[in-house]
């Protein structure tokens, strides 16, 4: 087997369970894509187990961390096995049928993502390693997932491209029954539409469960504004709460077409239903020229840093969109915000938020924070894995 000798030093991020090696950590060792190479520090002590990534920055990828323990398949199989009976707890309430099985890294799988829609399987296999080992997940998906269905997978990501895997094939159908073409999920008493085959990632935003939920019971009687809408999601929490009204705005047609055919899903109610197809930035501005208010306002925008290159940019982003909002608050009126940038640090998202509250002249509580939901854990040794933060802010 290949070795891959770390220069020195480097071996200290090994030691706290970091699963990454990037490419100037790496004194020697080349291998093929996504094989399987031994890590050894620069004294030679054996470290352990990873994939190894020729075209990516994060050059190896760990999975074992004990140099007695080469993973094999049955090795993958017991990470899955493992990552789905910590979800125990997701099958047995019922709460909701959509949530994620194996969340990467955090799950000691590096690379591979599956979220479940009413037992519809859909992987993301991101790294090299993560595509070599694939035959094994889907096994062992098949033989542990208590409701499973069928696997497919999505391919459409930006880091496989990274990796140098092909992302021509959006999806791909792997295992058992195929996916319908839209998959109903519930999440408490609201139902939603999935479509797995062309919806974002694996179709929806299952880390956003537990936002939807806190920021729609914040929703009663409220006008709200729904800020990157995508199918609806805070904002159908929002009507299920009995808002007064709800604006969905998001710049993809199809994401609108989604979120209407969710609003039928569920029971007439009271709540007067918009649907906006805009730019946020613009829209914002629009209100504001308009001398529109609203009482509750949901920010939740795409990733804008990827990488930590582009935080200064994002922060501009952030800004301009927090600042908009703010303004447009009714007193006690709520600010629900979000960045699910993994590059933008809590601390600088607050602060960001406070310059954002200096320049609109209002003075705001935070009333909560939130975080991806249980299903998306977070491995101590790998911070990187908390991605999405959310402040809930009320104006006085
Ligand atoms: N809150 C949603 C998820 C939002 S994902 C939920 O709970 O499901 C981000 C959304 O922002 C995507 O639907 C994308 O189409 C939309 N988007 C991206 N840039 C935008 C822009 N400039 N203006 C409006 N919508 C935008």
């Amino acid at each position: 087997m290949t070795r891959v000798i770390l220069k020195p030093g480097r071996e200290r991020s090994v030691a706290r369970r970091h699963p990454w090696i990037l490419s100037g950590a790496v004194a020697e060792g080349d291998a093929a894509c996504g094989e399987t190479v031994e890590v050894v520090s620069s004294a030679g002590a054996p470290l352990g187990y990873g994939s190894f990534s020729p075209q990516s920055q994060i050059r190896v990828r760990l999975l074992s961390f004990d140099p007695a323990v080469v993973p094999d398949a049955a090795f993958i199989a017991d990470k899955v096995a493992a990552a789905i009976a910590r979800r125990a707890d997701f099958f047995v309430r019922g709460e909701t049928n959509a949530f994620r099985l194996v969340n990467a890294e955090s799950d000691g799988l590096s690379g591979v993502v599956v979220d479940s829609y009413a037992g519809h399987l859909v992987c993301q296999f991101t790294s090299a390693g993560a595509e070599q080992w694939k035959e094994a997940v889907v096994a062992a998906l098949q033989k542990f997932a208590p409701d499973c269905r069928g696997v497919s997978e999505r391919c459409d990501n930006k880091s496989r491209a990274r990796e140098g895997l092909p992302t021509d094939v959006p999806f791909r159908h792997l295992a058992g029954a195929e996916p319908p073409e839209l998959i109903e999920i519930f999440e408490g008493e609201v139902a939603f539409l999935v479509d797995v085959r062309k919806g974002h990632k694996t179709g929806f935003y299952l880390d956003q469960r537990e936002a939807r939920r806190l920021v729609g019971a914040l929703a009663n009687g409220a006008d709200v504004l729904n800020c990157f809408s995508y199918t609806g999601g805070f904002g159908l929490f929002a009507r299920a709460a009995g808002a007064a009204s709800v604006t969905q705005v998001d710049v993809s047609a199809d994401a609108l077409a989604l979120a209407r055919k969710n609003e039928a899903l569920a029971h007439l109610c009271g709540t007067k239903m918009d649907y906006v197809e805009a730019d946020v930035f613009q829209y914002l501005r629009a209100c504001r020229d308009a001398g529109r208010t609203f009482d509750l306002i949901v920010l939740d925008p795409p990733k804008f840093a990827e990488f930590k290159s582009q935080v200064m940019r994002a922060a501009r982003g952030y800004k301009d969109i927090n600042l908009l909002a703010m303004k447009l608050l009714r007193p006690n009126g709520i600010l629900a915000t979000f960045s699910c940038s993994g590059a933008m640090t809590g601390e600088l998202f607050d602060k960001i938020l406070a310059e954002a509250a200096a320049d609109a002249r209002r003075d705001f509580q935070m009333i909560a924070r939130t975080r991806q939901g249980a299903d998306h854990p977070v491995a101590l040794g790998f911070p990187e894995g908390l991605y999405l933060k959310g402040v809930i802010l009320r104006a006085l």
